[in-house]
C-alpha cells in the first residue's frame, strides 16, 4: 500500500478500508528489504505496530481521531524521542538514548502520528550530502551513485522511497530544502521561532529550525499547523498565532502575485539542467496569472562566508556539552581528566565536526573575533534587511535550491569548498530567518530531480506553500 498523501490515506483508514496495524506492516516490510538503502538508523518495529494497534482501537471505541490519524513518519536522529536512541549520526553519542521527547515529537503524538524510526543524516546536521554519517552514506533513489543531499538526506530518501510518508528534518542553512530537492520531495523551513527547538540537538542555534518534508505541499502545511506555535520550553519560539496553513495555502491566488527572480540566483555557471527545469516551473507560474519581475540582491556573494563564521562559532560552543563525561562516549584510553576530554572528543567526532568546531573556536578567539565574528553578525543584518526590503517589492521570491543536481559519491569529499557552495541559495533565507521552501521543478535530461526554492517574509508559510502547490499543478498539466 502506497499513498500519495495523507488526505488519501485518511480517507482509507477513517472509512475502514483499511487499519493504521495494516498500513504500518506494508512500512515495516519495505523498510526491512531496503537495507541496502541505509536511510533508517534505528527501526521502532515493536513500538510502531502497538502504537498502531492501539490507535486501530482507539477508533474502534469511537474516539475522535487526531489530525494526523496514523500518518506514518520518519523522524531525523537529531530530534529527541523519549527511549529511543539519539545518535546524531556521531560516534561520541552511539550508545545514547534520549530520556525526553522534542516538542514537536510531543505534539505529534498528541495528534496521532506513529513514528517508523530514526533516520540517517550528517554528523550534528553539518554537511550536504549525508556523507558526513558515522553510518554511512545514503543512496540517492534516483540514482544510487550519487547524493541524496543533506543534511537530512536520510529524511528525505525516506520520503522518495515511500518509507515514511512524512518526514521531520532540521534546518540550518539548506538542510531540509536541499535534499528535498535532490529527492523529488517537498522541504519547508519554516520562519525562525516558528517550532520549537526544544529536544532538538543544537548545531547553530540562532539558525536551527525543525522542518517538514513531504511528498506534497498539503501535508507540509497540516504538519506544520500541528508542530508549530510557542512553547514555554524555547524562549525562541515565537507567540505569532498559528494560522489554518491548508486554508491559507488553497484560498492563495496567483492573479498579480510579484515573484522576485534574484539575477544572483541564476549565474553564468549554474548547471544548464537545473536552470531548464527552473525556467519551466517560473514559466508555469507566470501563464497561472503570477507578474515575475527581476530584483537584484548584491550582497549575495558573502552569504557563505557570514554563514560559516557564525554557525561554526555557535557549533564550537553548543558542542562544547559532549566532554565525555555527561552524554555517549567515554575513551577507554585516558590517564587524567583533560585526557579523558581530548581523547573522548578526538575518536568520538568525525572530521567535519571537528573542522567546524576548531573554525568556531578560532573566529570567536579574542584576536580574531571582531574581524571575523562580528563583522559576520553584521553582514546578517545587512542581509536581513535587503531580504526585507525585496520583500516589500514581492510576494515572493524564487529561484533554484542547489546550484547544481545531485552529485556523486565521494566527489566533494575532499574538497570542504566545494561542498559549502551547495549551500549558496539556501543560507540566504536561514542567515535572515524567513521562511522558504523547495518544491519539486521536474528532471533534468540524465532524470536526476531539480528543486525550486520559494523564499517569503516571517510568517508566510502558508503563502509560500500555495506558490508550491501552484508550481506542482503547472508542472502536472
Ligand atoms: N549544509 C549546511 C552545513 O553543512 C547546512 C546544514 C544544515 O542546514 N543543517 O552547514
Amino acid at each position: 500500500m502506497q499513498f500519495s498523501s495523507y488526505q488519501n490515506l485518511r480517507k482509507r483508514l477513517l472509512q475502514r478500508e483499511t487499519t493504521c496495524e495494516a498500513v504500518v506492516r506494508g512500512y515495516l516490510e519495505r523498510i526491512r528489504d531496503s537495507h541496502d538503502k541505509n536511510i533508517y538508523i534505528t527501526v521502532f518495529s515493536d513500538r510502531a505496530l502497538n502504537r498502531a494497534k492501539d490507535l486501530d482501537r482507539k477508533l474502534e471505541e469511537g474516539a475522535e481521531p487526531g489530525k494526523l490519524f496514523g500518518l506514518p513518519m520518519a523522524i531525523k536522529d537529531n530530534i529527541s524521542i523519549e527511549n529511543a536512541p539519539l545518535t546524531c549520526a556521531s560516534g561520541i553519542l552511539a550508545n545514547y538514548t534520549a530520556v525526553y521527547n522534542a516538542t514537536a515529537v510531543e505534539r505529534l503524538l498528541a495528534e496521532d502520528a506513529i513514528f517508523l524510526g530514526k533516520v540517517n543524516m550528517d554528523e550534528f546536521a553539518m554537511g550536504s550530502s549525508n556523507e558526513n554519517s558515522s553510518f554511512g552514506p545514503v543512496p540517492n533513489p534516483y540514482d544510487a551513485s550519487r547524493v541524496p543531499g543533506g543534511s537530512s538526506g536520510g529524511s528525505a530518501a525516506a520520503v522518495a522511497s515511500d518509507l515514511a510518508l512524512v518526514a521531520l528534518g532540521s534546518d540550518t542553512g539548506g538542510s531540509v530544502r536541499q535534499p528535498a530537492g535532490f529527492c523529488n520531495v517537498v522541504g519547508l523551513k519554516p520562519t525562525y521561532g516558528r517550532i520549537s527547538r526544544y529536544g532538538l540537538v543544537a548545531f547553530g542555534s540562532s539558525f536551527d529550525q525543525i522542518g517538514v518534508l513531504s511528498k506534497n505541499c498539503d501535508d507540509a502545511a497540516l504538519v506544520l499547523g500541528v508542530i508549530a506555535g510557542r512553547d514555554a520550553a524555547d524562549t525562541t519560539s515565537s507567540h505569532h498565532a498559528v494560522p489554518d496553513y491548508v486554508s491559507e495555502m488553497q484560498a492563495l491566488s496567483l492573479r498579480g502575485l510579484k515573484i522576485g527572480i534574484p539575477k544572483e540566483y541564476f549565474p553564468d555557471t549554474l548547471d544548464s539542467g537545473v536552470a531548464s527545469a527552473v525556467d519551466k516551473c517560473l514559466d508555469g507560474l507566470r501563464s497561472a496569472g503570477a507578474e515575475l519581475k527581476e530584483i537584484t540582491l548584491p550582497e549575495s556573494d558573502y552569504a557563505i562566508a557570514a554563514y560559516y563564521i557564525l554557525t561554526t562559532a555557535e557549533a564550537s560552543s553548543n558542542l562544547a556539552r559532549f566532554d565525555g563525561a555527561r552524554y555517549g562516549y567515554r575513551s577507554k584510553d585516558a590517564e587524567d581528566l583533560s585526557s579523558m576530554y581530548i581523547n573522548s572528543r578526538t575518536e568520538g567526532f568525525g572530521s567535519e565536526v571537528k573542522r567546524r568546531i576548531m573554525l568556531g573556536t578560532y573566529v570567536l578567539s579574542a584576536g580574531y573575533y571582531d574581524t571575523y565574528y562580528k563583522k559576520a553578525q553584521q553582514v546578517r543584518r545587512v542581509f536581513l534587511n535587503r531580504y526585507k526590503d525585496a520583500l516589500k517589492e514581492v510576494d515572493v521570491i524564487a529561484g533554484p535550491t542547489s546550484p547544481f543536481p545531485p552529485f556523486g559519491i565521494g566527489d566533494k569529499m575532499d574538497d570542504p569548498l566545494e561542498m559549502y557552495l551547495a549551500d549558496v541559495f539556501t543560507v540566504p533565507a536561514s542567515i535572515a530567518g524567513i521562511p522558504a521552501v523547495s518544491v519539486p521543478a521536474g528532471f533534468d535530461d540524465s532524470g536526476l530531480p531539480v528543486g525550486l526554492q520559494l523564499i517569503g517574509d516571517f510568517f508566510e508559510e502558508g503563502k509560500l506553500l500555495g506558490v508550491g502547490m501552484a508550481v506542482q499543478k503547472a508542472l502536472h498539466e
